[in-house]
């Protein structure tokens, strides 16, 4: 892929964010590593509305290339390409449903739904840090190698993949299952509740 092929699906992906509510307002944060060159969201733009010219060019070991202010949680992206080779990028979002699950502590367990077993795996949680901090990186640290994605704790949701599309069909794919999870969760309970009642 080119540098202008990126920075296209950089911006195509935070639009297909934004419309999809899995970010508000400056929300959310994307990478793509292309061979030393690490292509990030900048900090204060809505990723709804943001243009080539505005994303970030840094180096792998967190230095600016082009002048502009990244997203706050470029250290989080940077920690997912040191941990993990085979990431070449990186998705953040606040999806309404994985974030629930995030504020709860829970985990997605990819068991219930045949194609979040094949396409995504368990998406574990990392202990809660406070965002924009070298905690967050520290945080998911573990689970960088083993999993696909992971919940940041009363925080969000962050995925990766061998490329742009992989990454954010993971996310989208998280948000599908904590989806029915939930609902699978509320049947339950409302099943229960009329036996009782
Ligand atoms: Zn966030």
């Amino acid at each position: 892929m080119t540098e202008n092929e990126i920075l296209k699906e950089i911006v195509e992906t935070g639009k297909r964010m934004y419309e999809k509510g899995y970010i508000v307002s400056h929300d959310g944060n994307i990478s793509v590593l292309l061979e030393d060159t690490v292509y990030i969201t900048p900090a204060n733009v809505s990723k709804g509305f943001m243009t080539e010219d505005q994303i970030v060019k840094m180096t792998p070991d967190g230095r600016v290339l082009n002048g502009l202010k990244p997203s706050s949680e470029y250290k989080l992206h940077l920690a997912v390409y040191r941990s993990n080779r085979n990431a070449k990028a990186v998705v953040h979002t606040h999806a309404f449903y994985a974030t629930a699950f995030a504020c709860m502590g829970l985990p997605l367990k990819s068991e219930t739904l045949a194609e979040a077993k094949y396409q995504l795996g368990d998406i574990p949680v990392a202990p809660f840090a406070e965002p924009g901090t070298e905690e967050v990186a520290e945080s998911v640290a573990p689970f960088l190698g083993q999993y696909n994605g992971v919940l940041l704790e009363k925080h969000g949701l962050v995925t990766w993949g061998g490329n742009l599309t992989e990454a954010y069909f993971r996310t989208e794919m998280a948000e599908f299952l904590a989806k029915i999870t939930y609902h699978i969760h509320t049947y339950k309970v409302g099943k229960d509740d009329s036996k009782n009642g």
